[in-house]
């Protein structure tokens, strides 16, 4: 009875079990995380969830059931250690070790932590949070009481969704981000600045261009947060969104990642021939753009857990998607497709101040990326269209009287 051991149970681990038991993987399948639930959704931690709009159970990624159907055994709590991957055996954080024929790994991030002067490596205040799993959402949403003081550090999508579920619990909110504008990593800066926009509107003190210089700590608490130019920040919590850290220590060790990440092909395999990776902690070479990616997002991780789970079955699918991501705030709907490094124009189509604009990331005719507010059609179609190499009438683009359809080769 062969026997697939998956390590993290997250998007990317629950979907990788039920998938390759579909694709016809008929021996055993463990999967194995370190965190005490069911495996979740962790997008809403940020949003929905964290504003009060829904419940645990519906948080849920599949229920119990689900995993009894496709004879998924669940191991709650419980840390990989190490990989020996000679014997095909994985150490546990409990001493004991389990045997594998398959091995998944699917470990994802965790939160990168703030360091400035004032914080002892090691002591956490009880007022500093990181948002990555669900203890740390119910953690953030213990203090969030309305008129609490929320200083947020960093200015990226989990930043910026704090925040706004944050103002519409009540809390009084200051974001700092040290580039000169938000989303600078990700999105243009039409996108940027209409975000600014909308949170300044909504009664954020947005700070850009500002760095954290200490923290002053009074017994286990953070009471204020000092910027370099010296403005000092009193607080009631502070929230730290400053991107993550990939779990890929043990892979590491066993020689098969490097710091980025696991690389993996397009079935997910790794260059053990007996370990898959998928999801957040790996490295893949992405054809459409000619280069090898991280991609730290949901749809990501379930297409790559799809690949492996048809490669172990036995039914190999590649996987060679459009990267893809959304996000929620105020009510806005922001869809991006594509990645608009390298991009040399940025055509808006729609008018930013009606709340619904997509924004064309361009490179000569190329079209290499989009990001829609509360277009999801126009979406669509550029989504659709970037799973090849596309083309865009650029001198047209933000002529509404012309289908967008029409546009876009
Ligand atoms: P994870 O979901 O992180 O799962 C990894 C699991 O492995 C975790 O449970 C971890 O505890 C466990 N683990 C790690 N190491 C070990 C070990 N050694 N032993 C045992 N278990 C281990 N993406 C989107 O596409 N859209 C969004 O709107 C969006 N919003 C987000 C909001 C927040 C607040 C956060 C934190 C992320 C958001 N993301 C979003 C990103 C998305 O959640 C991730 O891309 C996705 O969770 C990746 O899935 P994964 O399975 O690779 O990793």
């Amino acid at each position: 009875d062969q026997h697939l051991l998956i390590v993290g149970a997250g998007h990317a681990g629950s979907e990788l079990a039920v998938s390759a038991r579909q694709n016809g993987w008929a021996g055993r399948i463990t999967l194995l995380g370190d965190e005490p639930a069911l495996p979740y959704h962790r997008p809403p931690l940020s949003k929905a969830w964290l504003a009060g709009q829904v419940d645990e159970d519906g948080l849920l990624l599949r229920p119990r059931s689900a995993y009894e159907t496709a004879r998924v055994e669940l191991v709650s709590g419980a840390r990989m250690e190490a990989i020996d991957r000679a014997n095909r055996r994985i150490a546990l954080a409990d001493g004991t070790s389990m045997a594998y024929d398959k091995l998944a790994l699917c470990t994802g991030g965790r939160p990168r932590p703030l360091s400035c002067a004032g914080l002892v490596p090691g002591a956490r205040p009880r007022n500093l949070h990181y948002l990555r799993t669900m203890a740390d959402a119910e953690g953030i949403r213990a203090q969030l009481t309305p008129g609490a003081r929320v200083l947020i550090i960093g200015g990226g999508y989990v930043g910026l969704e704090v925040a706004a579920s944050a103002r519409g619990l009540g809390a009084e909110v200051t974001l700092l981000e040290l580039q000169d504008r938000v989303l600078a990593r990700v999105a243009g800066p039409e996108v940027s600045a209409f975000y600014e926009r909308v949170h300044r509107a909504a009664g954020v003190d947005l700070r850009t261009g500002t760095q954290v210089a200490s923290v002053e700590v009074d017994g286990d608490a953070i009471r204020a947060v000092v910027c370099r130019d010296g403005t000092r920040l009193p607080v009631d919590l502070v929230v730290a969104g400053l991107g993550m850290l990939v779990n890929v220590e043990a892979a590491r060790v066993a020689g098969i990642a490097e710091e980025g990440g696991i690389p993996v092909d397009e079935l997910s395999r790794t260059r053990d021939p007996h370990i898959v990776a998928a999801g957040d902690c790996t490295l893949q070479f992405n054809s459409l753009y000619g280069r090898e990616l991280r991609i730290e997002s949901v749809p990501n991780a379930l297409e790559q857990a799809r690949a492996a789970g048809s490669w172990l079955g036995g039914k190999p699918k590649p996987h060679r998607a459009v990267p893809w991501f959304w996000s929620d705030q105020y009510g806005l709907k922001l869809q991006m497709a594509g990645l608009s490094q390298g991009y040399e124009r940025c055509v808006l189509r729609g008018d930013p101040d009606t709340r619904s604009f997509s924004a064309f990331y361009v490179d000569g005719e190329r079209l290499l990326a989009m990001d829609a507010v509360n277009r999801p059609a126009d979406f669509m179609l550029a989504k659709r269209a970037l799973a090849q190499v596309c083309t865009v009438d650029v001198e047209r683009l933000a002529d509404e009287a012309v289908p967008l359809k029409e546009l876009l080769h």
